[in-house]
């Protein structure tokens, strides 16, 4: 699964190159791309036709193209293999190619949706006044949002009766926080992933936080060198994973801290890498 900095990289890849044009047609090649959409592949493409793309918005994980004029948007779902492609029309299909949204433009490009394992797909929704797809409303803002609210954040996990992971993966508190940047954030800030939220301070949280930004940006900048060329690569390798995990995968090498052996502990059906040294798990009240 793409995470919150590979998927802001195709949001500006989108936002490059598809933003601000108007659709000629769309044409559905795979009618399971199109499940969500209700109402069948012929009518998705229908209500594309003759609308103008806005500007690509993106919350976590979830990205979408609003069409303007209407109160709807479509939202991409990427899945595990899905990709978002600006091709030149000449460039013969690809063998997983599932949607072509074609532009009444001179520009030669088209915007392709490719899927292997058609996981993914595009959908269309109703949004709401700010432009939210009715269909995420409970997500909560990711933490690179401007908008995000540290301090009801903090006063949530002082609430809640839960762990530190648990709430970094809870998309109704914080959304776009995967897997693999928790790991990495919990590593940077000492934190084992299962301390009880509720006995974090302030300045903890704060750190906290800090430090998911941090690898979040971390990864926006190396990704972010890829997006400068027609090809949008959605399901966005950053090149990130290769270079700079510090934690995630990285069961029995030695900690960039402490050099001490990582470890992996199985962890809600994934795995959670800590050093054991540096992220002391918590005590066991009896
Ligand atoms: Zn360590």
């Amino acid at each position: 699964m793409p995470e919150l900095p590979e998927v802001e990289v195709v949001r500006r890849g989108l936002e490059r190159w598809v933003a601000h044009r108007t659709v000629a047609d769309a044409e559905v090649l795979h009618p399971r791309a199109v499940r969500r959409h209700i109402a069948g592949p012929d009518d998705f493409a229908h209500r594309l036709e003759g609308h103008r793309i806005g500007t690509p918005s993106r919350r976590g994980k979830y990205l979408w193209l609003p069409l303007e004029d209407t109160d709807q948007a479509v939202l991409a779902h990427l899945g595990m293999s899905g990709q978002l492609l600006v091709q030149p029309h000449e460039t013969p299909a690809e063998k997983h190619l599932r949607i072509r949204v074609r532009f009444a433009d001179a520009l030669g490009t088209e915007l392709r949706f490719v899927d292997q394992r058609t996981f993914g797909g595009l959908s269309l929704h109703d949004t709401s006044a700010d432009g939210l797809p009715d269909v995420i409303a409970h997500i909560a803002r990711d933490p690179l949002d401007p908008l995000f609210d540290d301090e009801a954040f903090h006063q949530a996990l002082r609430r809640k009766r839960t762990t530190i992971k648990r709430a970094l993966l809870d998309q109704s508190l914080i959304s776009g926080v995967g897997n693999i940047y928790a790991d990495e954030a919990l590593w940077r800030a000492r934190l084992h992933y299962e301390r009880p939220t509720a006995t974090l301070t302030r300045p903890r949280t704060a750190e906290l936080l800090g430090h998911v930004r941090d690898v979040m940006n971390t990864a926006l900048a190396v990704g972010g060198t890829s997006f400068d060329s027609l090809y949008v690569n959605v399901n966005g390798e950053s090149g990130y994973f290769d270079r700079s995990l510090d934690a995630y995968g990285r069961e029995g090498l030695p900690c960039n801290r402490c050099a001490t052996p990582m470890r992996r502990r199985p962890w809600m059906n994934r795995s959670s890498y800590f050093c054991p040294k540096c992220q002391r798990a918590p005590r066991v009240t009896p």
